[in-house]
């Protein structure tokens, strides 16, 4: 795994891109400027890894947009410590910016080829995660109210309520949800039982599927 300052000038170009297109927050942008995409792209896609744009990975699943990845860390606002869930680890790559933020990150997937891939990736680069996990997300271990925040990377056609009851307090959840086209969905749990939902958005998600395989 080479970074070359070729590589480190396109992230620079990229980083420049997301904040024409209204990314802020500094430590996003900083996680994206540092960590090598390239290495969480298929082979066929190594020299597009810095255009702004979603691209195959193994088992028909997708590498989200770098937008995308920075649109959802920036609207949760990750704070050091905070507990968060992410559905879908994929290629690995938002979980990488979640940890590079110092959160306590939880990842899973559901598609075993995908889980181990990432794993053995991250455990690389030394971002791993506090918890990497090959799992459907219907049979989660957690206690309830344990997250700061949820991210979601795969499309829901509903809100999956299992979801909700693993968030604190004041805590959030950001999931795209919709079949087709997903509106970019956050839910703050106000109270014990007050969820109030904003969104902000369409994008486009590979499907949230029951079972692991
Ligand atoms: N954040 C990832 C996006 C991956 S695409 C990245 O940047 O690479 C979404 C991922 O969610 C896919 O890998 C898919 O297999 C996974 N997924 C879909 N349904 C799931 C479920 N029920 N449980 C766990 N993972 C799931």
């Amino acid at each position: 795994m080479i970074d070359t300052p070729l590589q480190r000038g396109r992230r620079s170009e990229l980083v420049n891109a997301l904040i024409k297109k209204g990314i802020t927050d500094k430590d996003v942008l900083k996680a994206i400027f540092l960590i090598p995409r390239h290495f969480f792209i298929h082979p066929d896609f190594q020299d597009f890894a810095y255009r702004d744009e979603a691209f195959p990975i193994d088992e028909n699943q997708t590498i989200s947009q770098p937008y995308t990845v920075a649109f959802q860390t920036q609207l949760l606002k990750i704070k050091k410590n905070d507990n968060v869930l992410e559905v879908g680890t994929g290629s690995g790559y938002q979980t990488s910016i979640l940890v590079f933020l110092k959160a306590n990150v939880y990842t899973f997937e559901r598609i075993h080829k995908l889980y181990r891939k990432s794993k053995s990736l991250l455990n690389k680069l030394k971002l791993n995660p506090k918890e990497i996990t090959w799992s459907d997300g219907y049979d989660l271990k957690y206690n309830k109210e344990f997250f700061d925040k949820i991210l979601v990377t795969a499309a829901c056609q509903e809100v999956p309520t299992h979801f909700l009851e693993l968030l604190k307090v004041g805590g959030e959840i950001l999931l795209p949800l919709g079949i087709e086209n997903q509106k970019m969905t956050l839910i703050k749990r106000e109270s014990k039982n007050k969820f109030l939902k904003k969104e902000y958005g369409n994008f486009s998600f590979v499907p949230f599927l029951k079972n692991k395989c």
